[in-house]
């Protein structure tokens, strides 16, 4: 699995990266011993999601506003918003940026084909492709380049999927899932390989690989992991919290393919009821209702504030302080794009 350090201690822990929140006394007062909160963690950030809203906000700053983003930056309501308010222009293509302007291209990549219509449009660009994306497109390229049939595991409509697709259209065929297999259709069944979206269900998409290799004995796998460190990890880490929980609550947007997982893997592992929230405002109380175990997670582009005002909303309701279930360690860093490095480097230049 790539960028995981270590596998921590799989029991139960207290400690932790993010503060959980301190009960007021009042609250604490009305806690019970059954009244538990588990916070799962990794969750939240990346290290591809970083770096695409620090590539915005350093591009901001030193280009100014406006600044075009193709599609949102990450799947997160909050991240667009708040980028937004400082300058920020979410469009849907290239099409709409005036001629000549800065556009980034967002975290879940972009085909050749939208490079092209920006370089004819003279945009310039800076490209916050997630490496871990980019290394799945090279894979497209190489295998279609050999002249594999390339079967892409994902989701119909993503953006990520929609850009990987586009590296090689006349190679690639998008197998949505399990069910999906029965449809698949290749010229030659010794030349099949199977690559998938970074942020898919491991077990289902282990599920899909089985199938298609009842179908294709010769099916030959990607060279490495293409559902990234950060969705494997987060995926291990509510599993252990699901086991324990009466509910577990989800931080993460409706379009965000990771967090939308995570509840699903939440209630395959054992949870009673699993909900996705943007926002603890999101919270139905009658969920809590005969709870006495909350598990809390968050989806890879989802800001660590949004977290811990839902720990805030169950503290007011009588749960205790958050234990943090740690399963991984992650220190994953992605260095900039590096057209925007190019371009604060020279802006250093010049006034060195
Ligand atoms: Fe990259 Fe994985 Fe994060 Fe997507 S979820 S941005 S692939 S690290």
């Amino acid at each position: 699995m790539e960028g995981v350090t270590q596998t921590a201690d799989q029991s139960p822990a207290t400690s932790g990266a993010a503060p959980a929140t301190d009960p007021s006394g009042a609250a604490r007062a009305r806690a019970t011993a059954g009244k538990r909160v588990l916070l799962a963690a990794p969750r939240g950030y990346c290290a591809g999601v970083d770096r695409a809203v620090v590539t915005v906000e350093k591009a901001l700053e030193h280009h100014g506003p406006p600044v075009y983003v193709r599609k949102q930056i990450v799947h997160n309501r909050h991240v667009v918003e708040t980028l937004e308010r400082r300058g920020a222009i979410f469009v849907d293509d290239t099409d709409e940026v005036p001629e000549g302007a800065l556009v980034i291209f967002s975290a879940h990549g972009v085909a050749p084909a939208v490079h092209e219509a920006a370089e004819r449009r003279q945009l310039r660009t800076i490209d916050a492709t997630c490496p871990l994306v980019t290394k799945v497109h090279k894979e497209a390229v190489r295998f279609a380049t050999d002249d594999f049939d390339i079967l892409l595991i994902g989701h119909a409509g993503h953006e990520e999927v929609e850009g990987t697709a586009g590296e090689a259209p006349s190679h690639i065929q998008l197998v949505d899932g399990p069910d999906d297999v029965e449809h698949v259709v290749v010229r030659d069944p010794s030349r099949v390989v199977w690559l998938s979206q970074t942020t898919l269900s491991v077990d289902e998409t282990m599920e899909t690989v089985r199938r298609l290799r009842e179908k294709f004995p010769h099916l030959q796998d990607p060279p490495s992991d293409d559902i990234c460190y950060a969705t494997q990890n987060r995926q291990v880490a509510v599993k252990k919290i699901a086991r324990e929980s009466d509910l577990v609550i989800v931080v993460g947007s409706s379009n965000s393919s990771n967090s939308v997982r995570l509840v699903e893997v939440a209630l395959e592992h054992g949870a009673r009821a699993a909900h996705r929230v943007d926002h603890r405002r999101e919270i139905d109380e009658a969920w809590l209702d005969g709870v006495d175990a909350v598990g809390v997670t968050s989806g890879a582009s989802v800001p660590e504030v949004l977290v811990q005002d839902v720990l805030a909303f169950l503290s007011e309701r009588g749960y205790g302080q958050a234990e943090e279930v740690v399963t991984a360690e992650e220190d994953l860093l992605f260095s900039l794009p590096k057209e925007l490095r190019r371009d604060l480097k020279a802006a250093r230049a010049s006034q060195a």
